[in-house]
């Protein structure tokens, strides 16, 4: 363990019970982050406070994501290795890696090894970690373009997302990527609804000349975007509330084009991103619409 912000809610639950405990806290490699050229190296002790201070202009989706779990002093304590390690789909580190193609890396006394985040899981609490590996790092992407990340719940903090999405914007590579969370057996991209963006943002010449999308474009790409959720019906959510609110959630993409204009100096990792501040305000405004529409809070990065 780490933080033991999950396990010790087990432990005191009496679900698990384990002969020992390995408490890697003050194991210094793993508390650090790194930038190795297009790509931040973040070890799997850093805490979600962490990811908030300094993942802002560099990873804000998975800042923003950070900024959502629990209270602060969970987010003080709890790391990214042990949201990965848990592999919960509604663990709010999980859909922002998924959606930047982040790289899961993992030790253990015989190697060690690489997954794609996307692979990772393989079902509710599941994952291809053997017992005797730890999770040493994640390797993420530096954005090339503003990333978003909204979760909703039943009230504003504290609270396990009944589904969440994130959606990335590449301005470099010209491509949309999504990953949603809490709607399915794990993190899943809604694929068609990326291509279907792609396509409308490459026919406006969006890229180039920054706008707004059609009201409905952004529309039909929430409706995507609940068609490839999976969703059960869960103490949390009906499956059809969840796709409801999917779809709600995907009107962030209408939010995300204005900050394209300084792409250039974002790709090169120059600044930090803008998107941060643009990205609060789409989420507000979904966090509005998902009130109006849905009954409950959504749960956005303040
Ligand atoms: C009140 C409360 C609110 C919460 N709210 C949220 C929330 O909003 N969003 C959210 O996503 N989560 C939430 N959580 C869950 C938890 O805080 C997070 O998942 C956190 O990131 C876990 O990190 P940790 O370091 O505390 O993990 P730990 O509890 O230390 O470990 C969790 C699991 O991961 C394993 N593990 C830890 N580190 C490694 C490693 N490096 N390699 C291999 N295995 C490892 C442990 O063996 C254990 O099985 C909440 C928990 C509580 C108690």
């Amino acid at each position: 363990m780490v933080g033991g912000t999950y396990l010790m809610v087990e432990l005191n639950f009496d679900r698990r019970r384990p002969e020992r405990i390995l408490d890697l806290t003050r194991v210094a490699e793993l508390a650090g982050w790194d930038r190795e050229g297009d790509e931040l190296v973040i070890g799997a002790g850093v805490t979600h406070a962490r990811l908030v201070t300094d993942m802002r202009g560099l990873a804000p989706g998975l800042a923003i994501a950070a900024r959502t779990v629990g209270s602060p002093q969970i987010r003080n304590r709890g790391t990214i290795g042990g949201n990965i390690a848990t592999s919960s789909p509604a663990g709010d580190a999980l859909p922002p890696l998924v959606a930047a193609g982040a790289r899961v890396e993992m030790a253990s006394a015989s190697g060690s090894r690489s997954v794609p985040m996307s692979e990772f899981c393989t079902g509710p609490k599941r994952n291809v970690m053997a017992p005797d590996e730890l999770i040493t790092a994640v390797r993420v992407p530096v954005a090339q373009g503003p990333q978003q990340f909204a979760k909703v719940g039943p009230r504003n903090a504290m609270v396990i997302a009944v589904c969440s999405l994130s959606v990335h914007l590449d301005a470099v590579e010209q491509t949309v990527r999504t990953a949603i969370g809490s709607a399915a057996p794990t993190i899943v991209r809604a694929t068609e609804a990326e291509e279907f963006i792609q396509g409308v943002l490459e026919e406006r010449g969006a890229w180039e000349r920054p706008g707004p999308l059609p009201a409905s474009a952004v529309a039909r790409f929430g409706e995507l975007v609940a068609a490839a959720a999976r969703p059960i019906d869960d103490v949390r959510g009906s499956a059809g509330y969840r796709r409801h609110a999917l779809a709600v959630l995907g009107l962030l993409v209408g939010s995300l084009p204005p900050v394209y204009a300084s792409r250039s100096r974002r790709a090169r990792g120059t600044e930090p991103c803008s998107s941060t501040a643009s990205s609060s305000l789409a989420a507000d405004t979904a966090a509005r619409s998902s009130r109006r529409r849905c009954g409950a809070r959504a749960t956005t990065a303040r």
